[in-house]
């Protein structure tokens, strides 16, 4: 749908008054969820997402087990006062969407063959949506893959980028992802500079796509830095805060 409004002001602003390279201000607890084996709530602007990893565990049914890895299972889900109109709490083809993309962008970065015949589960339930809940919610998975002790190759990292005002910007809110021209969500690991996750919605030239992908893969490595933060938080917290006192 073409864009009907500006919403990028005169002055560089957008509607939350960010620049177009600023990303919405993000919050990471890890370790949240006690009976979960990981877990990590995520804050990105409005955007209020739990993430619970439970397992290496036996899988259930047997018959979907596999001889040779483990296998991964994703489960996104919207609460329904997660919206402002409520949401019904039933999967919509959305969620079982975003849950197949979640999962085929996290099972990259995990060494899935060191877990023969086991299954891991990841449970992301978004508490307040506000536009890039997928991105946010790969985000606060892979961290909470991370606490659960799983072995990885990397971190993955999510972020949009999209199409603004004919502006590449940074971070598309909600706003801007229903009345914006594109919206653009990567995952990326930053450790091995390999992109798990690239969706498109809107229309972009050619020289535009590649402005957005470069755009999106700087906003996940400032997610990086963020993740990594919150997961030394956890594990070395007294020790950081004691090396900044001295
Ligand atoms: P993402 O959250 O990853 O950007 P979408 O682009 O599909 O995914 O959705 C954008 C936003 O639209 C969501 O973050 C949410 O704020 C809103 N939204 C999605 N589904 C619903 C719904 N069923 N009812 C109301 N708002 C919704």
């Amino acid at each position: 749908m073409p864009q009907t409004r500006n919403l990028i002001d005169e002055y560089g602003k957008r509607t939350d008054g960010r620049t177009i390279d600023e990303l919405r201000p993000i919050k990471i607890n890890v370790g949240v969820v006690k009976n979960a084996d990981g877990s990590a709530f995520i804050e990105f602007g409005k955007n209020k997402i739990l993430a619970a990893v439970y397992g290496p565990r036996e899988v259930h049914p047997k018959h979907m087990a596999q001889p040779d890895r483990c296998i991964l299972r994703c489960r996104y889900h919207m609460s329904p006062f997660s919206t402002d109109t409520r949401k019904s709490p039933a999967p919509s083809r959305r969620e079982i969407e975003i849950s197949k993309v979640m999962r085929e962008s996290l099972e990259p970065s995990l060494m899935l063959e060191d877990y023969p015949r086991a299954a891991i589960d990841v449970f992301v339930e978004v508490l307040q949506a506000d536009g890039g809940s997928r991105c946010a919610g790969i985000s606060a998975a892979s961290v909470a893959l991370a606490d659960a002790g799983i072995n990885m190759r990397d971190i993955v990292s999510a972020c949009a980028a999209g199409k603004v005002d004919e502006k590449i910007v940074l971070d598309i809110n909600d706003t801007e992802d229903k009345e914006g021209g594109a919206d653009m969500p990567v995952a990326y690991m930053p450790r091995l500079d390999q992109i798990t996750l690239l969706q498109l919605d809107g229309t972009l030239t050619p020289e535009q796509f590649n402005k957005c992908l470069d755009k999106a893969i700087e906003g996940c490595k400032m997610v990086y830095q963020i993740q990594k933060q919150a997961l030394m938080q956890k594990y070395f917290g007294n020790e950081l805060e004691l090396k900044e006192e001295q």
